[in-house]
């Protein structure tokens, strides 16, 4: 079903899936009644900034939100914020806050996000054992990043590195606990993870793979030592966990909509009840350039899930979809990353490590599917319309640095 004239459009969650949403819908031209309830204090904003330039403390806040407060009041949206949604009612097509009101919607857009996978150990819900996901866990953490103090944090993820880089540059003494052998484990490929990983130690970072975390210890009620399998305790005045995210989908499968690791949605962000979209890390979508269904957790997919459902809500033409892409930056390291690596059989290296300016290709019987692009742009934009356009290039073509990217992606077939 598509709604081109709805009259009430609601949308749960306030993270950048809705701030986007909103702003299709208006550009779109729906004149009806937009509503965004969202359980954090504040209007929408960009969460990168809090591992990066936020966390170093060169942003202020007001820089962070997407838009200020005029524009949603001028875009006529009304925000209803520090409001939790506690249930949908799909017969009756109300949605129900914590405060026990109804509101009613003809269309309902889930941007619901997620939230930091606990640490199910012993302690692993102890005051000052900190978390990385909202401006309210930056603001609390960052106070205490002081010179000198002890900071260990779990989990090499992206955002336990960009937070060893921030806090390198802070002075603090920063160790790194990782479970899997090697850094980024889940996410590239291991000449990455040991070029990232030889970054960080180069820089003072005490970066530990392989290491299983036990629990977390109190003094005075407060977490204040992270235990190991080994039997010792590391001290620290400061105990941040970076292990992952889960998607919040808890008000979608208690409406009985369809999830698999994610709130399950179709091309146009629509999920198993045509009523209901779902967009941003909250949802698991077609992954067209891939031939898979899948989860994503970055801003482009955000924007991009937030214009397919306004443009479907709308009846209007599905805009282009992306490969996906990311970005992480680490000092004065710049990665893009654009498509999706998991499952390459083949990788390129473009450039040499030691200058750390290069590009590792993926490649899938004999396709490009990925790119890892440091500090190299131009590699990264290159991929991101080749794997587009499906292309297939000789291996040996993609590692020549005497050709541009253009001129390499002139010989696809
Ligand atoms: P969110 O931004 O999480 O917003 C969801 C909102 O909905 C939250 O405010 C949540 O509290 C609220 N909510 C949830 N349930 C309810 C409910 N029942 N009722 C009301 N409100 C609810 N991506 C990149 O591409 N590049 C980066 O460099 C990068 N860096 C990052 C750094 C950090 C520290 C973090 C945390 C994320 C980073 N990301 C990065 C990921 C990116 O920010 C997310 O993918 C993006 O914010 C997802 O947007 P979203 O709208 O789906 O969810």
């Amino acid at each position: 079903m598509t709604l081109t004239h709805a009259e009430k459009i609601l949308i749960v969650g306030g993270g950048q899936a809705a701030a986007q949403a909103c702003a299709s819908l208006r550009q779109y031209g729906y004149s009806g009644q937009l509503s965004l309830i969202g359980d954090e204090a504040v209007l929408p904003y960009q969460r990168p900034p809090l591992s990066k330039a936020y966390m170093k403390g060169e942003l202020s806040q007001d820089r962070l939100s997407f838009k200020p407060e005029a524009w949603y009041q001028a875009q006529n949206i009304d925000c209803h914020l520090s409001m939790r949604v506690t249930r949908i009612n799909r017969a009756e097509r109300t949605i129900e806050t914590r405060d026990g009101t109804h509101h009613p919607y003809d269309a309902l857009i889930l941007a619901t996000g997620s939230r930091p996978r606990p640490l199910p150990l012993p302690g692993g819900d102890l005051p000052g054992l900190y978390d990385l996901r909202t401006l309210s866990d930056v603001d609390g953490l960052r106070p205490q990043m002081k010179a000198g103090q002890k900071l260990v944090i779990i989990g090499a993820g992206y955002i336990g590195l960009e937070a060893a880089a921030i806090a390198m540059t802070l002075e603090l003494d920063v160790t790194v606990l990782e479970m899997a052998p090697r850094v980024l484990a889940r996410v590239t490929s291991p000449m990455i993870s040991r070029f990232f990983e030889a970054e960080h130690k180069a820089r003072g970072v005490d970066i530990r793979t392989g290491v299983q975390v036990t629990g977390i210890r109190a003094e005075n009620g407060v977490a204040r030592a992270v235990c190991l399998s080994d039997g010792t305790d590391m001290p620290a005045d400061i105990i941040l966990a970076g292990i992952g995210i889960l998607p919040n989908t808890e008000l979608a499968e208690q409406a009985g909509l369809s999830c698999s690791n994610g709130i399950l949605t179709d091309r146009d962000a629509r999920t198993s009840d045509p009523r209901i979209y779902a967009a941003g890390d909250c949802a698991a979508r077609p992954l067209i350039h891939y031939g898979r269904t899948g989860r994503l957790e970055s801003v482009h997919n955000a924007i991009e899930q937030g214009k397919l459902a306004a443009a479907a809500i709308m009846g209007q033409k599905r805009p282009a979809e992306d490969c996906p892409w990311f970005w992480s930056d680490q000092y004065d390291l710049k990665l893009q990353i654009a498509g999706l690596s998991a499952d390459y059989d083949q990788y390129v290296l473009r450039g040499c490590i030691e200058t750390r300016k290069f590009a590792v290709f993926y490649l899938r019987a004999g396709q490009l599917i990925a790119v890892d692009a440091i500090n190299s742009p131009a590699e990264f934009l290159m991929t991101k319309r080749l794997i587009i356009s499906g292309a297939r290039l000789a291996p040996e073509a993609l590692s020549d640095t005497s050709r541009t990217m253009k001129e390499i992606a002139a010989t696809a077939i």
